[in-house]
């Protein structure tokens, strides 16, 4: 009877000592964050810098996969069907909201079928062409692409890429339709556009700011409201006539729904250390990145800006018929 009784206040006890040890253990291994785009390219560039920083809060290496396809929806189905156990996690742009619109099928429901870890950075896209394209600024672009339509080729990271998004916010704003080109990411995109392959490519300056600054491309503008810091010269798509033209590429941290809610917030911490490191913010600052405020970075902020941008893209995507089975 002492015995049993002492055995049953050990095993009590021992179930109060293994949960928090459970939770500190984690991780006890490498994490992995799924990009689902090329590798060198925007999206990735961001991934691999967030990553280095967390890697050294979690004293794990974070190691970043790159799974392409399908515009981004190829790596948001792997993602969403990943065992919830903390070690699959995903950075994903406006194309997690953009793809509902875009597909009329998805294996997986953005706001469903994740856990929402935070926001990271915003990125401004920029306006290119090849360097021997025969428009030399925005007014000679605007009036070569309405009379040659069919003559030019416009590169993207597939339908639910913001190069898609921005191209077709380009066509539709000057009324053509331009021939696309589609790549896994707009690493191998921007390859093509200096080898003179394609013509017109909308990127983020993530991956643009370089090219530009080399004198590698032609560079018409940014699609944010204002200037930015990062090209201070350099003129908005908006004032140059694109009226209320507008593209900012925001990021999602997402793991598979049913990931245990201690290491969404252990997650969530590391992602808001990452932002303050400093090596962080001058890399960031260098590419055009902007670190979103503090009240962007909970879960649930995450969830309803989401929300928001699916109510916002949809109707515009549908208007202009653009849409993958
Ligand atoms: N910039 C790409 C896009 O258009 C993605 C990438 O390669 O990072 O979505």
């Amino acid at each position: 009877m002492k015995l049993n009784r002492r055995l049953l206040v050990a095993a009590i006890a021992g179930l109060f000592s293994t949960a928090p040890q459970a939770q500190q253990a984690w991780p006890a291994k490498s994490v992995t964050l799924v990009v689902p785009f090329a590798a060198g390219g925007p999206t990735d560039v961001v991934a691999r810098t967030l990553a280095a920083s967390i890697s050294k809060t979690l004293g794990q290496t974070v190691v970043v996969e790159n799974k392409l396809g399908a515009g981004g929806t190829v790596a948001a189905g792997y993602v969403a069907r990943a065992a919830p156990d903390g070690y699959t996690f995903f950075i994903h742009h406006n194309g997690m909201a953009t793809s509902t619109a875009l597909y009329r099928k998805l294996a997986y429901n953005p706001l469903t079928d994740f856990e929402f870890v935070s926001q990271a950075v915003d990125v401004p896209m920029t306006l290119l062409a090849r360097k021997d394209f025969p428009a030399n600024n925005f007014q000679e672009l605007a009036a070569y692409v309405k009379t040659n339509p069919q003559k030019i080729n416009l590169a993207n990271a597939g339908l639910g890429a913001v190069s898609q998004l921005c191209g077709m916010l380009f066509e539709r704003a000057l009324d053509v339709k331009l021939t696309a080109v589609p790549f896994q990411g707009t690493a191998p995109a921007m390859n093509a556009l200096l080898g003179g392959q394609v013509d017109i490519l909308c990127d983020q300056t993530t991956q643009t700011i370089p090219q530009i600054k080399a004198g590698n491309v032609k560079f018409y503008g940014v699609t944010t409201k204002s200037r930015i810091k990062a090209l201070p010269d350099a003129p908005t798509l908006h004032e140059q006539g694109l009226k209320d033209f507008e593209v900012v590429v925001w990021h999602g941290i997402y793991a598979p729904k049913g990931t245990p809610k201690p290491i969404i917030d252990r997650m969530n911490a590391a992602v808001r250390a990452a932002l303050k490191d400093p090596d962080v913010g001058r890399r960031m600052a260098d590419l055009g990145a902007e670190i979103v405020p503090d009240s962007k970075l909970s879960p649930e902020g995450l969830q309803t800006w989401l929300k928001s941008e699916i109510d916002k893209w949809g109707p515009i995507i549908r208007a202009t018929g653009t849409f993958a089975d």
